[in-house]
């Protein structure tokens, strides 16, 4: 038992966990992390074999093994009892596989650790990979291709893939799919699940893997469970996988390719083969570089393309595909102007990058990022013990142990050359040029195989792109002013009083501030929300439409100021709601005051550009328009949130509507939105009660105050409700329609059971159901039944309005079979529900009790659940607690009977709606389905509108707020 030399781990300063670095006898390196305060246990495995390692021919190999190794195991050999373990120990089990690694994670309440880590190490040691399984789990991973195949990310990344030397891995296709892993094997006379066993153990071996364990205990405990459940994993010294040399070749290089894309809207993407950033990660070349060419403010290369109206938002920075394989990236969103000028965008950026060379590399602006960086890691939040686990294993193959926490986090070495030697690679030399736009349809000549983009490929020069730097307009790009954002006060306010919930500090018939000072978390940050409830902001699609682009305007306007607050870590956004729009402030507190004033003014002063109308119009009307690529089980759920939510509007409606929008209209419209409102306010964190206080009565004193205010209160009729359709006991409803996008294959079914009205014990009884039904569902519908990769059985909650949802994307078959799948899937449950024994019952019950006596890891975690109960007015800031004690009370058959009245088939009291997006490959059911009689106690919906107004409605919890002490 090799416990590694001792050495340092660097960690943050606000840090209390501890670490241990120890290596098994069989060469696994392991780190261990004990954290007292934990509420969750968790562990990650990372092994360093990924697709790059797929054999030739058996595309996706990788990636299928990484589905296949959790069925089952020689010591757990009952499939799927892995999952159903920690899924009823209030955990949760995913993995992914990307270029050279595959990494397998769960996290779990403490009390099921220590099993659910010995069954998730049998994986790694003697796993089953039963026949059957095998065949049925390679129609998962088809259904995964299949969920991707209409999408741009995936459709452009194979597309870069493509054009690279055929023999390197980053030229493969990674996924796999029916054909490279059943059909292509088979017909040459392989068994895939030959082949699978073969490349398991040709390739994992105990010293190609890195292990995490976050745990309660102390590290003593935590290294001794490990070295006797992981000490059995195989080594066979297996030599790390290398893929030296660059992908892409001459031919690769100086190209500009024409794409068609899915979606609206024109795209760049430039992009360099460079040195990756991890062989110099202290130095940071790339972080440097690409915080200056992605920068947004004044003089930056993205304020200058929007002041010319050509773009909407650019990113630039490393792209990393393994420690040997990288790209430095820059992609910019185009507006149609923006299309017409793309050679003079090019040469825009090729003239930034050479202001860079004339530059020079400048100390300041290292030391300013150093900086940043540097306070973001000492206070960073903590994060799901899942997440955190699965970073760190990530990172143990690329860094030293002293950095393993690190990372690439900090910047401590300024290192001019290091930067300079990255920042000549980005030349028009080495350069690739990925352009996308419907516009091209017609004019490309080349399919790539695996997805089918359509693209061409011209050669370009570097005295192109000379000629296209000299004829692109002169404009002032310059670097940016040193940052004011930068937090320097970073000590923490005494907060007098402990607070357990937040409190009504101030209220006036313009606003209402709830506040929680922070005595939990101790950290130098803030969160502050501004609700503006806008009566006339929702009351017709035009309107919303107007109120979604006043506050994009707004941020549109803050931009390039706003920009250094983002990037000193005080992060804001201003987005429009159901019922008008709100503020939104997150971050180091030092500094947000002086962002929320400006915030406020901008909207006091709001006056319509109209070349900027002009640009979010049109990309909001893309936004709707790409509405209809959204994947079918999205489609679905929209259906359902539209048919439940009253005074919603269709997007249709919204796209019609801004066809005739004008400038005009906003400046009409912004002053009458804005002339009736409510704020509703939460200030919590790092600010004392007075600051809070003062800074909405700032609010008010600049909207409300005045002899001719911008806001006036709202009369009491005014208040905004949210209300939600009341289906019919007893009643099915079936709401089928055909896919909006006529090339996707795929199918949706999303069935909702509605069930009651925010109450504690009703809550628990579903949420209970939800516990124990969960796995079998995915189990059975999914692994056993193969309908689809995407399924899954969740609890839905609109304003208070509790039910759960079924959700299935499938080319297996269409809604309506997918909708008799799920019956006969509550029939068999029924029966497993009723053989649940008394133990397994107040397993399950102590499980969910864990789940809701969880800490908040971090400040926005606390906020985001109490401001949904002021949100949705539910208020009920003691809701975990008296859940608890509502589930203590509760019975298996308490469970049963909830079942039987609410959730059963059939059930008296069941209220179904069942939403049916029809793919292309089963239009023909889609006719069938809707021409077919209705059976008794079921509707079909032909109009939703027709539908939604003959429903009556729940009660609204919102709106209650004058009554409130
Ligand atoms: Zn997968």
């Amino acid at each position: 038992m090799a416990v590694g030399k001792e050495q340092e781990i660097l960690k943050a300063r606000t840090d209390k966990r501890e670490y241990r670095r120890i290596v098994l006898r069989n060469s696994l390196e392991v780190l261990l992390i004990s954290d007292p305060d934990t509420d969750k246990c968790a562990a990650s495995m990372d092994v360093r074999v990924g697709s790059f390692c797929d054999p030739e021919g058996l595309e996706g190999l990788a990636h299928f093994l990484e589905h296949m190794l959790f069925y089952a195991s020689e010591k757990y050999p009952l499939e799927d009892s892995y999952s159903k373990y920690i899924t009823e120990h209030g955990g949760s089990t995913n993995a992914f596989t990307s270029n050279d690694h595959t990494n397998y994670f769960f996290d779990v309440n403490c009390d099921g650790f220590e099993e659910a880590l010995d069954r998730f190490a049998q994986f790694f040691i003697k796993p089953l990979m039963k026949a059957d399984a095998t065949t049925r789990e390679i129609k998962a991973v088809d259904s995964e291709n299949q969920k991707n195949l209409l999408s741009d990310a995936w459709r452009l990344n194979q597309l870069q893939r493509h054009l690279s030397l055929e023999g390197h891995p980053y030229h493969k296709f990674s996924t796999g799919n029916w054909d490279t892993l059943e059909v292509c094997p088979k017909a040459k006379g392989l068994d895939p699940r030959h082949e699978l066993i073969k490349f398991y153990e040709a390739n994992y071996s105990a010293n190609l893997m890195h292990l995490v364990i976050y745990a309660k205990e102390e590290l003593d405990k935590i290294q001794g469970l490990v070295e006797e459940k992981f000490q059995e994993i195989r080594n066979i010294d297996r030599n790390s996988f290398h893929f030296p040399g660059q992908p892409c070749r001459s031919e690769h290089l100086q190209i500009l390719v024409r794409v068609i894309p899915i979606k609206q809207g024109h795209k760049l993407r430039i992009v360099w083969p460079i040195m990756p950033e991890i062989q110099h990660y202290k130095e940071g070349p790339c972080r440097y570089l690409g915080h200056l060419i992605g920068h947004e403010g004044e003089g930056s290369l993205f304020y200058i393309l929007k002041t010319l109206g050509w773009a909407t938002s650019l990113s630039a920075g490393e792209a990393p595909e393994t420690s040997e394989v990288s790209f430095f990236k820059v992609v910019i969103d185009l507006t149609d102007a923006g299309h017409e000028h793309s050679k003079d965008i090019i040469g825009l950026l090729f003239k930034y990058i050479s202001l860079l060379q004339k530059s020079g590399v400048c100390k300041w602006i290292f030391d300013e990022l150093a900086a940043v960086c540097e306070t973001k890691f000492h206070y960073q939040d903590k994060t799901p013990p899942s997440d955190y686990a699965v970073n760190i294993s990530s990172y143990m193959q690329l860094y030293p142990p002293k950095d393993w926490l690190v990372g690439s986090s900090i910047l401590s070495t300024f290192s001019p050359n290091i930067i300079q030697k990255v920042l000549d690679e980005l030349s028009p030399n080495n350069v690739r040029i990925f352009w996308e736009s419907k516009k091209f349809e017609g004019d490309t000549d080349m399919v790539e195989p695996w997805y089918g983009t359509a693209y061409s490929i011209e050669k370009i020069t570097g005295s192109m792109i000379q000629e296209w730097m000299l004829s692109a307009p002169d404009e002032d790009l310059h670097l940016p002013a040193p940052n004011v954002f930068i937090p320097t006060d970073l000590s923490l306010k005494n907060a007098h009083e402990k607070v357990n919930d937040p409190v009504v500090l101030r209220k006036s018939p313009c606003s209402m501030l709830w506040y929680k000072p922070d005595t939990v978390f101790l950290t130098p940050k803030a969160y502050v929300k501004i609700d503006f409830n806008c009566p006339h902001a929702s009351d017709s699609p035009e309107a919303e439409v107007l109120c979604d682009i006043f506050t994009r305007l707004l941020m549109d306007y803050l931009n390039e100021y706003a920009y250094y607050a983002q990037v000193a870590g005080l992060y804001y956004g201003i987005n429009h709601t159901d019922s008008g729009f709100q503020v939104i402030l997150i971050g180091y507190n030092h500094k947000l005051r002086i962002l929320l004033e400006t915030i406020v003014d901008k909207i006091a002063q709001f006056k319509v550009k109209p070349d900027r109308f002009s640009v979010i119009k049109e990309m909001v009307t893309k936004e709707y328009q790409n509405f209809k690529f959204q994947q079918p089980y999205q489609q679905a759920m929209y259906y359902c949130a539209l048919i439940l939510q009253d005074g919603t509007w269709p997007w249709m409606e919204g796209l019609e509507a801004l066809r005739h929008l004008e400038a005009d209209d906003l400046t009409k419209f912004a002053p009458v939105m804005l002339s009736r409102a409510f704020l509703e306010c939460y200030i919590a964190g790092n600010i004392e009660r007075n600051e809070a206080e003062s800074m909405i009565q700032h609010i008010e004193d600049v909207l409300f105050k005045d002899s001719n205010p911008i806001c006036r209160p709202l009369s009491p009729s005014q208040y905004l409700a949210n209300r939600i359709v009341k289906l019919e006991k007893g009643m099915s409803c079936f709401y089928p329609s055909e896919g909006l996008n006529p090339d996707d294959d795929n199918s949706a079914l999303v069935h909702y059971i509605q069930v009651h009205r925010d109450d504690f014990t009703l809550n628990v009884k579903l949420q209970l159901f939800a516990l124990v039904a969960k796995q079998p569902a995915f189990h059975q519908l999914r692994s056993v039944e193969q309908l689809g990769y995407i399924t899954v059985l969740i609890q839905r909650n609109d304003f208070g309005i509790r039910g759960v949802l079924i959700i299935i994307q499938s080319t297996a078959m269409g809604p309506a079979k997918l909708d008799l799948r799920v019956e006969a899937f509550l029939k068999m449950f029924e029966s497993k529900l009723h053989e649940m024994t008394n133990d397994e019952f107040k397993s399950n019950v102590n499980a969910l009790i864990d789940v809701k006596l969880e800490k908040y890891k971090n400040l926005r975690e606390e906020c985001g659940f109490y401001w949904r109960e002021i949100a949705e007015g539910t208020l009920k800031f003691n809701r975990k607690q008296s859940e608890v004690a509502a589930l203590k009370q509760l019975t298996k058959q308490d469970l049963i009977e909830f079942f039987n009245s609410h959730i059963k088939v059939g059930a008296p009291r069941k209220k179904t709606l069942s939403v049916g997006v029809y793919g292309k490959l089963h239009s023909s059911e889609y006719t069938v389905d809707k021409s077919e009689p209705v059976k008794p106690y079921s509707v079909k919906i032909d109009d939703i509108f027709s539908f939604r107004r003959g429903l009556p409605l729940y009660g609204s919890f919102k709106g209650g707020l004058l009554h409130v002490e």
